[in-house]
């Protein structure tokens, strides 16, 4: 079965738009899956569910058979669920190490001293083949560092799902060969990754499968490799 299941997922903003309409998507262990369809197609509201940003106006999710409530970031987060945003959540005038361990005092119960966020970024960093600087400023970073700052802060809160909003958009050629090794060693690494995009190029780079969104509805699902 899928490792993560979205079914009948409906989604009406306040104003009356309707974004998502009966909308399935599927998610395999350890696959990329890429999510694509024209601006407005309803894909940034669906991954918003997915992530615990946005709640459904009908819908269930399933991980592993089981439903599952998302009922804000941190409940996505705490069953490995991490996003990746286009734009980052990260404090400029703070250190990477910083940035890394921010906010997860009050959730783990551990109080992180420097030097610990330091060890624990350099720790998240060689095993994930992911090379940040942990002492420097994040303003001082290339916006291809700053993003592979925000994989690593969702790594290092357990991401097992990892979502990628149009991470390509931001970066230059270089960088994008980089993130693209970086995923394929995620995938390795047995993480599941959702890549949105809407180069063809990109989706048959490195992604298994894409789900097409049209108009809040998908249109379909195909294997990119066969
Ligand atoms: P995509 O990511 O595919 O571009 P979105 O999910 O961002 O699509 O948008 C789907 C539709 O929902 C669009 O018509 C968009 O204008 C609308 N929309 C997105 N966010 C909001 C919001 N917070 N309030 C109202 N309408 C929204
Ligand atoms: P709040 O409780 O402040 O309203 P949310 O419910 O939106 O915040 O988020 C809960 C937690 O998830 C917060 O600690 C927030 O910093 C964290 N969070 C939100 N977005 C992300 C993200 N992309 N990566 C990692 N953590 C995030």
């Amino acid at each position: 079965g899928a490792l993560l299941e979205m079914r009948g997922v409906m989604k009406v903003y306040p104003n009356g738009v309707v974004a998502n309409r009966n909308v399935n998507f599927s998610l395999n262990e350890g696959e990329i899956h890429a999510l694509a369809g024209e601006n407005g197609a309803g894909k940034s509201t669906l991954m918003k569910i997915l992530f615990g940003m946005e709640e459904p106006s009908e819908g269930e999710m399933f991980l592993r058979g089981k439903a599952i409530r998302l009922g804000s970031p941190q409940d996505a987060i705490d069953i490995g669920i991490g996003m990746v945003h286009q734009h980052f959540m990260l404090i400029p005038s703070f250190t990477v190490a910083e940035n890394m361990v921010l906010g997860m005092e009050p959730r783990t119960g551990v109080s992180f001293n420097y030097n610990e966020a330091v060890r624990i970024t350099k720790e998240y960093s060689a095993k994930y083949n992911l090379a940040v600087d942990p002492e420097l400023k994040v303003r001082d970073l290339s916006v291809g560092m700053k993003q592979k700052v925000e994989i690593l802060k969702a790594l290092v809160r357990g991401a097992k799902i990892l979502i990628l909003d149009e991470p390509t958009a931001v970066l230059t050629p270089q960088e994008t060969i980089e993130l693209f090794q970086e995923l394929k060693q995620l995938k390795e690494a047995g993480h599941t990754i959702v890549f949105i995009s809407h180069k063809l190029k990109e989706v048959k780079a490195i992604c298994d499968r894409i789900t097409i969104m049209r108009g809040g509805r998908t249109e379909g699902v195909f294997g990119v490799q066969d």
